[in-house]
């Protein structure tokens, strides 16, 4: 199947910013969608807000921590569709800290969040795309993977971890998968900042105010790689704003 109309797609961290975007703009190209987050009110505000507009969107509380939950999250598509075409893999957290605050809730959040929580996709997903003979996996990673700027140590880390995991299933996938890494620069989102402490917050949110691409931007990278035909994989799209160093 090509482009973008009818594929069952699941977006996880679909309750604001990139991946809001990413419903919003797939949802408007005629996907079927399937969105996961945990804060039920802002997800329900984007399934019910897609609905209004004639497009077609489920929600399932998802924490990607729990494999449980992104089992449930596969199952509901395959429940209502009878097939998932697309996973993309996008809840995220960016508590930065210097590594002298120690905050180690913090690091833990972001590897559970970024490395677990997208195996946790990948091991709901993959038997489901091999029983298909085909899937497609969006992992959303971060120019902070090419580019380690103080104090995201931890971030890069883990965010280096999705472009290693995504590299390392896209040579296993075999003809028929399609695996994709999206890295974003300075996004326009309410997650910048967010967690970190206040000065680090204060200089991340004025620097995004200043130079940040829109969501929509991130999502129409994420829709061209789906939209491509089956045997064409687009392995990364880095996207972020010229002003980005
Ligand atoms: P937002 O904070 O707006 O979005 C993050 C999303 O992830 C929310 O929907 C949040 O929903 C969800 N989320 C967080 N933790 C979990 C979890 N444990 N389980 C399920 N969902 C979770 O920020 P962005 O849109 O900016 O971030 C989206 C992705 O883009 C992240 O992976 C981020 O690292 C990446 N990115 C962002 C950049 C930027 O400059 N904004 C740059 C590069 C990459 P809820 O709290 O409801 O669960």
């Amino acid at each position: 199947m090509s482009g973008i109309h009818g594929k069952v797609i699941a977006i996880t961290g679909a309750s604001s910013g990139i991946g809001e975007a990413t419903a919003q703009h797939l949802a408007a190209h005629g996907a079927r969608l399937v969105l996961g987050a945990r804060r039920a009110d802002r997800l329900s505000a984007v399934v019910d807000g897609i609905g209004a507009r004639g497009g077609v969107a489920d929600g399932v509380l998802v924490d990607v921590t729990r494999r449980a939950d992104l089992r449930r999250l596969v199952d509901t598509a395959l429940e209502r569709h009878g097939r998932l075409d697309v996973l993309v893999s996008n809840a995220g957290t960016m508590a930065v800290s210097p590594f002298d605050e120690l905050r180690q809730d913090d690091w833990d959040a972001m590897v559970a969040t970024h490395v677990t929580g997208l195996l946790n996709g990948i091991a709901a997903a993959l038997p489901v795309f091999r029983r298909q003979g085909s899937g497609q996996f969006v992992n959303v990673g971060s120019t902070a993977a090419h580019v380690v700027t103080s104090p995201q140590g931890v971030y890069a880390a883990t965010k280096t971890a999705v472009k290693v995991l995504t590299e390392g299933l896209r040579q296993e996938a075999g003809p028929d998968l399609r695996v994709t890494l999206i890295s974003p620069g300075f996004t326009h989102t309410e997650g910048v900042g967010k967690g970190a402490g206040p000065e680090i917050a204060a200089a991340l949110t004025r620097r995004r105010d200043e130079i940040a691409m829109p969501p929509s931007a991130v999502a129409s990278a994420i829709g061209y790689a789906i939209e491509q035909p089956p045997g064409v994989d687009v392995g990364e799209i880095t996207i972020r704003p010229t002003a980005q160093a």
